[in-house]
């Protein structure tokens, strides 16, 4: 159990948990599930990727161009898709948020269901909320979990831990403190029907469990 804090990693604590422990005698390790916890944050954001899938998203955006608040960036998104909506399209999306490349700045990544939004509208729509540049292409997932846009959550194995940690601080800055943010409709079940975010990840925790083979 590690919860060492330095400014960088402010709030991130590890309970310990492993998903890779193959340890047949025992039982499942306990795991505190928080989005905080560098150990259950990248298991999470598995499960978050796994449901974006699910959701079967056809179109990937991008948008650039984003202020620095948080509170700020939610506000001019859930402004850009009320204008899409009065427009006449029917738009559900789940999006994250990363930092650029360059460090410079940050940008979104939505999956997007519903109609296809023509660029012109798109970049209009984004224009008139102080949103940057927009992009939106066709996608499709074919099933497989869409961590794209989870980088700085799902960290290579060889990160050291400390790096790991304040990648997740960041990560969690920009985000408001989620690993996701969707609108309402977003996410469907195994059947398309309509559902929650928790439904959906416990639904390919399930799945997942399933998998394995027995007393692995
Ligand atoms: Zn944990």
């Amino acid at each position: 159990m590690q919860n060492q804090q330095t400014p960088d990693n402010q709030g991130i604590t590890d309970c310990g948990y492993r998903r890779d422990e193959k340890i047949p005698t025992q039982p499942v390790p306990f795991r505190c599930s928080q989005n905080t916890c560098s150990s259950c944050a990248p298991v999470n954001a598995l499960q978050v990727a796994g449901a974006l899938a699910m959701a079967d998203p056809r179109r990937a955006v991008r948008v650039s161009g984003l202020p620095d608040c948080w509170e700020e960036v939610r506000r001019r998104i859930n402004r850009l898709i009320q204008r899409i909506r009065r427009s006449g399209y029917a738009f559900e999306w789940a999006f994250h948020r990363e930092v650029n490349p360059n460090n410079n700045g940050s940008h979104v990544h939505g999956w997007q269901c519903g109609d296809y939004i023509p660029q012109p509208l798109l970049q209009d729509s984004c224009d008139a909320v102080g949103l940057g540049l927009p992009d939106i292409r066709r996608f499709d997932a074919k099933g497989a979990p869409i961590t794209y846009g989870m980088k700085m959550v799902l960290p290579p194995a060889n990160t050291p831990p400390e790096q790991a940690a304040a990648d997740l601080r960041t990560y969690l800055d920009l985000n408001g403190n989620r690993l996701v943010h969707a609108t309402r409709g977003f996410w469907r079940d195994e059947q398309g029907r309509v559902t929650t975010l928790r439904a959906a990840m416990q639904l390919v925790a399930q799945r997942h469990q399933r998998r394995r083979p027995p007393n692995a």
